[in-house]
């Protein structure tokens, strides 16, 4: 049996939808867009919804809008990937890493607290797996410092946190669509505020900064005519990858049911064996199980973390690890951070691995994981 780590579920619909866009004749941001962003808006109930080409993009902006100048630093989990960090180093600003925390693989408002300085400006908070941060210990500690909360919610969606959907509690939120992410547009992302000062920026930033809807303005309804705020990017989303992004909407919850599904059956079946640590989630049905994580009891097997990709790899499944804490990179070399300032993030990093967990997975194929994975950690039972 052959199983990817990862296969988008896309069918007919999607298909035939950037079809449509592609025959229209208008291919980029236009009324599909909207129509995504206005969607995306009353799935997740925030009052703005900016479509982007993607989560890094999305980062990058939200980081504008909250004014980040070079000097301030911001506070970013190390155990996420990359784009958390180098968009913050677009600014000259400066990341502080944090250790996570070892059952939730999430940041911990203690270890936040820890980092704060007179210079500190933003938080932003990863929502690892799709399993939501603790919000209201984040948003009160930002609220006693004054510091801005940008989400990383490239794993988080959908995902709720105490009944609110992520997307309606920081001060931006920011989500992808990348093509191995839970909803997709192969590329794409999405920005959400309640800040509607925060919203106008950031929607003329993402073309340009061109002011007024000049995405029309070769259409019969706009204009030629437009003005320049302040230099912008070219960060649009196409209405092709909207157009995609609405079929998807469509089938969230369907999509998430059956995540959900693959991981209850991952958990009650690896619960079993000592051989494994599985994954702590605070409440399962708030997840979007983007990620199904599980640490081995290198203790009690023989196996090394790697070798045990291997063998699942031999055996036809493919897996991936996160992450590669990025302090570990070569662009911290000169970072002054040592391994063992993260001993939450190095335990994991020497253990972790992610099983595939994608909507569309058969019966047989979630069978066949869990006992390639039982049958192989037995074998190297110490
Ligand atoms: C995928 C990912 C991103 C970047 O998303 P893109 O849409 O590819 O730019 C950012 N943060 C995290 C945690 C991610 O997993």
């Amino acid at each position: 049996m052959k199983i990817p780590f990862h296969k988008a579920f896309i069918g007919d619909e999607e298909i035939n939808a950037a079809a449509e866009v592609i025959r229209s004749g208008w291919l980029t941001m236009g009324e599909k867009t909207f129509a995504f962003e206005k969607m995306f808006s009353s799935y997740t109930g925030a009052p703005e919804s900016i479509a982007v080409n993607s989560c890094t993009a999305a980062l990058h902006l939200a980081l504008k809008a909250a004014c980040i100048g070079p000097g301030d630093e911001v506070i970013i989990p190390a155990m996420t990937f990359i784009a958390t960090w180098e968009i913050i180093k677009y600014f000259d600003a400066v990341p502080v890493l944090c250790d996570v925390d070892k059952d939730s693989f999430l940041i911990d408002v203690s270890e936040i607290e820890k980092k704060i300085t007179p210079k500190t400006r933003a938080i932003i908070p990863v929502h690892y797996g799709g399993e939501p941060c603790d919000m209201d210990g984040i948003m009160e500690l930002a609220r006693i410092h004054k510091l801005a909360v940008i989400e990383d919610a490239a794993h988080a969606f959908p995902s709720v946190y105490k009944e609110r959907m992520i997307g309606t509690i920081g001060d931006i939120t920011c989500f992808s669509f990348y093509a191995t992410k839970t909803v997709t547009t192969g590329e794409g992302g999405m920005i959400t505020t309640g800040n509607g000062e925060f919203a106008d920026r950031v929607k003329r930033l993402r073309l340009h900064g061109i002011t007024k809807d000049a995405w029309n303005r070769y259409s019969d309804k706009g204009s030629w005519e437009y003005d320049v705020s302040e230099p912008g990017y070219k960060y649009n989303i196409t209405d092709i990858a909207s157009a995609i992004g609405i079929e998807q909407l469509k089938k969230c919850d369907s999509m998430n049911l059956m995540r959900r599904e693959i991981a209850g059956k991952y958990n009650s079946a690896f619960s079993k064996t000592e051989l494994l640590e599985t994954w702590k989630v605070r409440d399962e049905a708030g997840c979007s199980w983007h990620l199904y994580p599980l640490r081995l009891n290198t203790d009690a097997v023989k196996v090394s973390r790697n070798e045990f990709i291997n063998e699942l790899k031999s055996a036809g499944i493919g897996t991936s690890v996160h992450y590669i804490p990025m302090y570990r990179f070569s662009a911290f070399s000169n970072s002054g951070y040592e391994l063992s300032d993260f001993p939450v993030c190095e335990d994991m990093y020497s253990r972790e691995v992610s099983l595939p967990i994608w909507p569309g997975m058969s019966d047989a194929e979630i069978e066949y994981v869990i006992d390639t994975v039982t049958e192989n950690l037995e074998k190297n039972r110490k």
